[in-house]
């Protein structure tokens, strides 16, 4: 039925497939019998596999069970569910908080609940597809601003006060380029125009901020931003998301967020590690795997920029090397394959038109030592091609 549709994405090089690993995550993997250093994970400080994650994971399922068995309003949740809103309130120094069971679900069931006829989403070119999706379910009208480009935010806001409520959205990070939003430019626009600013965290938690508490504390914004999402699944090496902020705000989540409603909540095991991961985030080995992650950036991020592949300013653990033709990108992704470098290529619509690219994301738990063989083998594959952008 979908025979000709598959092959024109196989004539495009566009075509997916899915790879299976012989074992877990981690900073090498297993793949075809062979073992090879990932640098596609966003489990970003390896807490994945960390014992305190799995013993309390562990313990969760021989105290509660392995489901949760239905949605939470309508099985009532697992004292896991509130102690861990309540650890993230905390972390995050906010009234409340409410756990989604993923990032998307968390982005496409919040801006569809909030935001609604009478209201504006206005909203970064490079957002996160979840974000997108929300847009699109939303019955909001949505206007989107080049990537960053804060004039073209302020002549959006100073042209849109008929509206009842306006949001700004942002990624905190850019998942795909790894650079950090203007926040200061964003929160004092949001300010001036009276708008609400909604901040996705999902690559910040865990990384940015003190005791990782994501972008908007980096740049001690945090009680400036109207409401902040992030996901337990990246750096925090758990699974599912949150969003955090005023207590009237979550209540109208828990009221009308419908990935909330309609969807079995997170089971005992992905809550209590979840738990162990904030927790851990407050401890002097949280910040000391932060620190190893932020040295193993700069070993990739140094190299990369003197190759000129690469713009970034090396304060986030995705470092994108941007080669313009789908062609080129799967090449250098499969000859870094071929020698030992598992880094995917990412293709449109992931990203735009023309921007296809490698997307190295770095691990505190890689040594430097492969870190090194992954910069000579840049050194030696990435100047034979022509024309990148
Ligand atoms: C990964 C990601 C999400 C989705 O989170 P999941 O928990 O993986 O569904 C949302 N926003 C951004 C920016 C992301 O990178």
């Amino acid at each position: 039925m979908f025979k000709d549709e598959l092959e024109v994405l196989q004539s495009q090089g566009l075509y997916r497939v899915l790879r299976c690993l012989d074992g877990g995550q981690g900073p090498r993997i297993r793949i075809g019998g062979r073992e090879v250093i990932s640098l596609a994970s966003n489990d970003y400080l390896g807490l994945a596999s960390h014992p305190a994650l799995k013993r309390a994971a562990i313990e969760a399922t021989e105290r509660y069970g392995t489901g949760s068995g239905a949605s939470r309003l309508l099985s009532g949740s697992q004292p896991l569910h509130h102690a861990l809103e309540d650890d993230l309130a905390r972390f995050l120094g906010c009234e409340g908080a409410l756990v989604f069971n993923s990032g998307h679900g968390a982005n496409s069931g919040t801006l569809a609940a909030l935001c609604g006829r009478g209201d504006l989403i206005i909203s970064d070119a490079l957002n996160h597809a979840s974000i997108v999706d929300g847009c699109r379910l939303s019955k909001a009208d949505k206007r989107v601003y080049k990537h960053c480009d804060m004039n073209e935010l302020e002549d959006i806001l100073k042209v849109s006060n008929k509206y009842r409520r306006r949001w700004i959205v942002t990624d905190g990070v850019f998942s795909m380029d790894g650079d950090v939003a203007p926040l200061p430019e964003i929160v004092g626009l949001a300010e001036r125009y009276g708008a609400a600013l909604y901040l996705d965290e999902a690559h910040a938690t865990g990384v940015l901020g003190p005791q990782g508490r994501g972008s908007a504390a980096h740049f001690r914004l945090a009680e400036r931003v109207t409401l902040r999402m992030g996901t337990l699944g990246k750096a925090l090496g758990s699974f599912g998301a949150f969003v955090a902020g005023d207590r009237e705000i979550i209540d109208v989540l828990i009221n009308r967020a419908r990935p909330f409603i309609y969807s079995t909540s997170l089971p005992p095991s992905v809550l209590a590690a979840s738990r162990a991961a904030v927790a851990l985030m407050h401890t002097a080995e949280g910040e000391s795997l932060r620190k190893r992650l932020q040295g193993n950036v700069e070993i990739l991020g140094a190299r990369l920029n003197e190759s000129g592949f690469y713009s970034g300013d090396g304060t986030t653990p995705i470092l994108p090397v941007i080669l313009g033709s789908v062609e080129r990108t799967a090449a250098v992704a499969e000859a870094l394959f071929e020698e030992g470098v598992f880094a995917p290529a990412i293709r449109p619509p992931t990203v735009p038109e023309g921007s296809a690219r490698i997307r190295l994301s770095v691990m505190a738990t890689h040594s430097e030592a492969d870190l090194s063989r992954v910069n000579r083998l840049l050194d030696t594959l990435l100047p034979s091609i022509e024309g990148a952008v």
